[in-house]
Order: C-alpha cells, then sequence, then structure tokens
C-alpha cells in the first residue's frame, strides 16, 4: 500500500500579510528605516511594535533587538552574569543558548530533560546546590513547558535568578500564564522558523525597571532610550545610562512594520498550528512503538513542530529511518547524530562548553525525533505526513522482528 510522496517544503513560510507589506513599504518610501530616526511627535514602528508586545504579553516593559539570540545575551547582562559565573541551562536545547552564555563570559551548567523533553527538576534543584549557580537560562525547546510554578518555587528558595528562552513558546502559557512571565525575563525570536517573522529579531520583556534600562543601554540606545514603546521611566537611567556598555543590537522599523500585523493575528496562527499538531499526535500515538510527550493539563502549548521518541532504538535503524522518510519527502531530524546537522547540534558538539556527563539526555536523545509544522501545510498534508512515518516506523519494526 503505496502511499504518495510528500512534495511541500518544510522550510517554506506562509506569505508576510498584505498589511504587513504595506506598512514595510511605508518605512522603505519613508526612509527612517534606524528605530530612532523617526519624523518629529511620529512614533516609529519599532516603538510601536514594543507597546503592542508588552500589552499583548502582559508586561510592563518590551525591548525590541536584533534576535533571539542577543535577547539572551542582553537578559544575561542586564540580570548581572559575569565572567565566570555559572549558569544553569537545559541539556538539550539549541546552539544559540549555551552560545549566549558563552559569550558573555559564563558557564553553563547542563540540567538533565527527562522523557517529556522538559529540564528535570530534580537534577536543576540538585545541581544548584552542588554548584552554588544563581542563574538559570531556562529553555523551553521545541514548546514543552515544565512545571513553571515547581520551577519558580526552587528558583526562589535556591536564589536563583531565572530567564526564559521562549523562542519556541511564543503564546504558550502554563496555568493561564504565558510563558516568558514567571522568570525575570522571557527571550522571544522573530526569526524565520519562529512564531513571527521578520527574518532575524527578538523581543525582550520584564516587569524589572531596572533590569529593563540596563538592557536598553545594553541594545544600543545611546541617550535616546526616551523613545521607546515600552521602557522604563527617564529617572531610571540616572546612573545606568553611564555604566552600561553599548552592544548595539537594534531593531529597526522595517522588520518591526512586518512584525505588527503578524502579532495582530497571532491567536490564530496558534490555533492553525495546534490544529496540526494534534492531528499528526493523534496519529502517531495510535503506533505502540511511538513515544509523544505528555502534554500536561496546565500546558497550553503552540504545536508548530512536534516531537517523537522511539525508545531503545538503535543508531543504525534512526538513520535508515530519517533516510527512509527523507525519501518520502518527510524532513524529519533525529536528535541522536553522532554529529551536528543543520540546526540540530546536542551537547557533546558545544566544545566551548565544559564537556559534563548528561546520561539521561543522552539515551533520550538517542530516539528523539523532530519534525516541523509550518503553517504552508494544510489538515491533508499532516495527514500524510504522519501516515508516512508511521509506516516507516512499521517497517522498521517488521525487520527487527522478522
Ligand atoms: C531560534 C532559537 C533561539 C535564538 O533565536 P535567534 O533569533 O535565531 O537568535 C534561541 N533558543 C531556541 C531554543 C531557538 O530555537
Amino acid at each position: 500500500m503505496a502511499r504518495a510522496r510528500f512534495s511541500k517544503s518544510f522550510t517554506q513560510q506562509p506569505p508576510i500579510p498584505e498589511d504587513a507589506i504595506e506598512a514595510a513599504v511605508a518605512v522603505m518610501r519613508s526612509g527612517r528605516l534606524h528605530r530612532y530616526n523617526t519624523a518629529p511627535g511620529v512614533p516609529g514602528e519599532t516603538m510601536e511594535l514594543e507597546r503592542d508586545f508588552a500589552l499583548w504579553q502582559g508586561q510592563p516593559f518590551c525591548l525590541a533587538v536584533a534576535s533571539g539570540g542577543q535577547a539572551m545575551q542582553i537578559a544575561l547582562r542586564a540580570a548581572g552574569v559575569k565572567m565566570g559565573d555559572l549558569v544553569l541551562t537545559n541539556g538539550f536545547t539549541l546552539a544559540p543558548v549555551p552560545g549566549a552564555i558563552a559569550v558573555v563570559g559564563g558557564k553553563p551548567v547542563l540540567v538533565e530533560i527527562t522523557d517529556d523533553l522538559v529540564i528535570d527538576l530534580d537534577d536543576l534543584a540538585a545541581k544548584a546546590r552542588q554548584t552554588g549557580a544563581r542563574f538559570l537560562l531556562l529553555s523551553h525547546m521545541r514548546g514543552h513547558l515544565c512545571d513553571m510554578e515547581r520551577l519558580m518555587q526552587i528558583a526562589t528558595e535556591l536564589d536563583i535568578t531565572v530567564l526564559e528562552d521562549c523562542a519556541h513558546t511564543m503564546g504558550a502559557r502554563w496555568n493561564r500564564k504565558l510563558s516568558g512571565s514567571f522568570g525575570l525575563a522571557g527571550c522571544f525570536s522573530t526569526q524565520t522558523y519562529k512564531h513571527l517573522n521578520s527574518g532575524e529579531g527578538g523581543l525582550l520583556t520584564s516587569q524589572d525597571a531596572e533590569f529593563m534600562a540596563r538592557a536598553t543601554i545594553l541594545s544600543g540606545s545611546y541617550m535616546l532610550f526616551d523613545r521607546h514603546g515600552a521602557g522604563p521611566a527617564t529617572e531610571v537611567y540616572d546612573d545606568i545610562r553611564l555604566d552600561t556598555p553599548n552592544t548595539s543590537a537594534r531593531m529597526d522599523n522595517l522588520r518591526a512594520a512586518l512584525l505588527r500585523p503578524q502579532l495582530r493575528r497571532i491567536d490564530q496562527s496558534i490555533a492553525a498550528w495546534n490544529e496540526r499538531y494534534d492531528l499528526v499526535a493523534a496519529r502517531l500515538a495510535a503506533h505502540p512503538a511511538i513515544r509523544l510527550p505528555t502534554r500536561p493539563e496546565a500546558e497550553a502549548y503552540v504545536g508548530s513542530s512536534i516531537q517523537f521518541r522511539l525508545p531503545g532504538i538503535t543508531a543504525a535503524n534512526a538513520q535508515t529511518l530519517v533516510a527512509r522518510l527523507s525519501g518520502a519527502g518527510v524532513e524529519v531530524k533525529w536528535f541522536g547524530a553522532p554529529h551536528p546537522i543543520g540546526f540540530t547540534s546536542d551537547h557533546h558538539s558545544w566544545r566551548y562548553v565544559a564537556a559534563q556527563n548528561l546520561p539521561q539526555t543522552d539515551r533520550i536523545l538517542a530516539g528523539l525525533f523532530d519534525m516541523r509544522l509550518p503553517l504552508s501545510f494544510t489538515l491533508p498534508d499532516c495527514a500524510l505526513l504522519a501516515d508516512l512515518i508511521v509506516d516507516a516506523v512499521a517497517a522498521l519494526q517488521t525487520r527487527a522482528t522478522s
């Protein structure tokens, strides 16, 4: 029973909405692309985006920056991470996360993950106690939220400052509270493969005025910090403006213009992702060998990608599976690959981080697969993808048992 080959591209995003294109064209016509190059009395698009996002995220302060990676680096510095400070982070995440810690001079302390792909809170508490680390860059990797109440309780008990990497959880909630609003700061990405698309871009939110004033100066505001859409009061900058270095990582008006109309539609996008995710998840879950991360009642996720595990799969079988699916037009990534490929890498290939022993994470990654669910895929596309994956997994098993 040969199925049709899947022929759509996994990297094709939906087009930028027409009103966003018009807004971007208007910025280009004006020639005022730099965020501080605004006509007198007219707020620029970047300023307006900060206002819009702060409101949507329910936080008093928002800073628009050049990328998600820059949002994390700025957040670490503004939180007070100094050369040699230990920073806890997930043992499974994307390379810009340990990268952000390393470039600000921090030393990553990698924490194990659980079968549900979230940070292991027992290992977190144990490592915080053992090492005395006082910072956590928590990555909600691939959109999975840990028990945020328990995490914040551990952080309070052990005096840990929490910064959240929300690159995959813009719009996700734990017990109705938005990811990014638990810790000192939320770091978001508007890079093409995330929940809003401006090519590159980042957003940083917080409730802490001094943190945000430091972050704003770090982002390269010069002395123009009063031209921010959701920034702290000018007096907060009195000392901070002279004590904080400028690292030039601003967003520009063109990107902000592309983002504002997309933000207005984000709830529709989230609903569309979740329809796709739930459809694929239900079909995959029907196969006894395929394990999906459990999604707790408290978690309102954004299913912009899907992960599944084949516990105990051999490396050879994992490679066969990925190759077969690729032959059927299905781009599935395997996190257990011995060498980094494309966007995926694991802690063994982050050589700028001291080598660490993470047996539990290694075991999980050895059987972990991942597929993007771009909104350019229809529901029938998603059904076909799920069926192709189930067929390929079943074919492996038939071989193994025959
Ligand atoms: C993409 C990503 C980032 C960084 O975002 P950029 O805008 O690409 O710098 C951070 N964390 C995770 C988990 C990501 O996937």
